[in-house]
C-alpha cells in the first residue's frame, strides 16, 4: 500500500509541476495484475543480446540491401570508435521524411522494426509503390552503433556514445567541464540561431561549443538539412508504464513543446501523432499514453519542430537493462505497424485530414510500473533515461 501511495504521489507532482499534461493513475491495479493474461511474467530473466542484429549484420544487411534493390546506403558520418552511421535513401515523391532508430545505444527493438521496414521497400508492391508516389524515406537505423557495440559480446548496451573520458567541453544545457560519453539526444541544438537558444532556453552562447561532442548527431542534422526534411521521426523505447485499465502501455508520442517552433510545424506534428495512435489503437496490445517530454531546444524532437519540421518523438516498451529481447516480436511489430501507418497516412493524403488536436485525445502518462524495481528505488541513472 505504501508502495501504490508514493507512486501516485510522484505521477501527480511529474504531471502537475514538470509538465503540464496529467498523467493517471493505476492504483486500482493489484500489484503485478496486467490485463490481459494476470500477473506480469518475469521478463527480465531471459536477457540476450543475440536476438539482434548486431552491427556487423546491420552493415551487411544494409550492403546486400544496396546491392539487390534500389536502396541506396551510405555511410553519413563517423562514431568516435570508428563506426559508420548508416544511412539509407528510398528515393520516391517530394514529402522528405526521416526516421531515426536507436540514437540511444540500448533501444535496439526500433532497429529491428525499421529493418523490416526496409525489408519491404526493397521487396516493392503496388502498396509500397503508392507510398514511393509520394515520400521520400531517409532511414538512419542505429544511429549510435557504438552504444550498441557491448551487446554484440551479449553485454548490456549503453545509452550514450562513446566519446574518450578525456575528451571534456562546456555545455550550455548541462555546464562546465563535461567529459566523456554523451547522450546524442541532447545534442541538437547546434545551429540554431543563438538568439533563439537564448532567448527560449536562456542560454550563454558563449558557452555552445565549437564541435558537437556527438559526431553522430551532427552527421543527421547535416543529412536533414542537405535532403530539406519535411518530417523527422525518432524512434525510442521507455520503461514500462501501465494504465488505469491495468493495461500494459506500449507505446508513447509527443511533439515539439519548445515555444520557438512555428505553430505549423507543431500542428504537422500533432496530426503525425494523432494519426498513428487512430490507426493502431484498435489493434491487439498497443495501449498509448503521451510522452511527458520537455521543452528544451537541445533535444531532437523539439530542435527539428524549431527547424520548421514535423517532428515526432515515439517511445516504446522495452529498454534493453529492462527488458533484454522479452516480448521482442510483439514490440517490434507494434513498431514496424505505427512506421507502416505514417507512411501510408502521408501517401493517402488521410494524415493531413487528421484535426492537430486530436493529439490530445491521446491519454496522459501512466503509472510507472517495474514489477523488479519499485519506483522509491528508482536511482537518479534511472530518472536519466528520458526520451
Ligand atoms: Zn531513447
Amino acid at each position: 500500500m505504501r508502495r501504490r501511495t508514493i507512486l501516485r504521489t510522484l505521477g501527480g507532482i511529474a504531471g502537475v509541476g514538470t509538465l503540464g499534461i496529467g498523467t493517471v493513475s493505476a492504483d486500482d491495479c493489484t500489484d503485478d495484475f496486467i490485463k490481459p493474461g494476470g500477473p506480469f511474467p518475469p521478463e527480465t530473466a531471459n536477457i540476450n543480446y543475440n536476438a539482434f542484429t548486431s552491427n556487423a549484420d546491420l552493415y551487411n544487411t544494409l550492403d546486400k540491401l544496396d546491392r539487390k534493390s534500389n536502396l541506396e546506403y551510405d555511410s553519413i558520418g563517423e562514431t568516435w570508435e570508428g563506426r559508420d552511421v548508416p544511412y539509407v535513401r528510398v528515393d520516391g515523391g517530394d514529402t522528405d521524411v526521416v526516421y531515426v532508430t536507436q540514437q540511444h545505444g540500448d533501444e535496439q527493438h526500433t532497429t529491428e522494426a525499421v529493418l523490416q521496414l526496409l525489408q519491404r521497400f526493397a521487396a516493392g508492391g503496388h502498396q509500397v509503390e503508392k507510398i514511393r508516389d509520394e515520400v521520400t524515406l531517409h532511414v538512419v537505423p542505429r544511429l549510435n552503433p557504438d552504444g550498441w557495440a557491448p551487446a554484440d559480446n551479449n553485454e548490456t548496451p549503453q545509452r550514450e556514445n562513446a566519446r574518450p573520458a578525456d575528451i571534456c567541453h562546456d555545455g550550455p544545457y548541462f555546464g562546465k567541464n563535461q567529459c566523456g560519453s554523451v547522450d546524442p539526444n541532447r545534442q541538437h541544438y547546434f545551429g540554431i540561431d543563438s538568439d533563439i537558444l537564448a532567448e527560449t532556453d536562456g542560454i550563454d552562447p558563449d558557452l555552445i561549443p565549437n564541435e558537437n561532442p556527438s559526431p553522430e548527431t551532427q552527421a543527421l542534422l547535416d543529412k536533414a538539412d542537405e535532403v530539406d526534411a519535411d518530417i523527422i521521426c525518432d524512434w525510442h523505447h521507455q520503461f514500462t508504464y501501465r494504465n488505469s485499465d491495468c493495461e500494459l502501455i506500449n507505446a508513447s508520442t509527443m511533439w515539439p513543446r519548445n515555444e520557438a517552433a512555428p505553430d505549423e510545424a507543431v500542428n504537422l506534428s500533432r496530426q503525425i501523432s494523432a494519426h498513428a495512435y487512430q490507426e493502431t489503437t484498435d489493434l491487439g496490445h498497443t495501449t498509448w499514453d503521451r510522452y511527458p517530454g520537455g521543452t528544451t531546444a537541445n533535444i531532437a524532437r523539439n530542435a527539428h519542430g524549431i527547424r520548421g519540421r514535423g517532428s515526432v518523438l515515439f517511445e516504446f516498451r522495452g529498454q534493453a537493462s529492462q527488458l533484454g529481447n522479452a516480448a521482442n516480436g510483439k514490440l517490434v511489430t507494434v513498431i514496424n505497424t505505427t512506421m507502416n501507418e505514417i507512411l501510408e497516412g502521408l501517401a493517402s493524403g488521410a494524415l493531413y485530414e487528421v484535426d492537430p488536436a486530436a493529439a490530445d485525445e491521446i491519454p496522459p502518462r501512466g503509472d510507472y510500473f517495474w514489477k523488479d524495481l519499485p519506483r522509491e528505488e528508482w536511482s537518479p541513472e534511472h530518472e536519466a533515461y528520458r526520451e
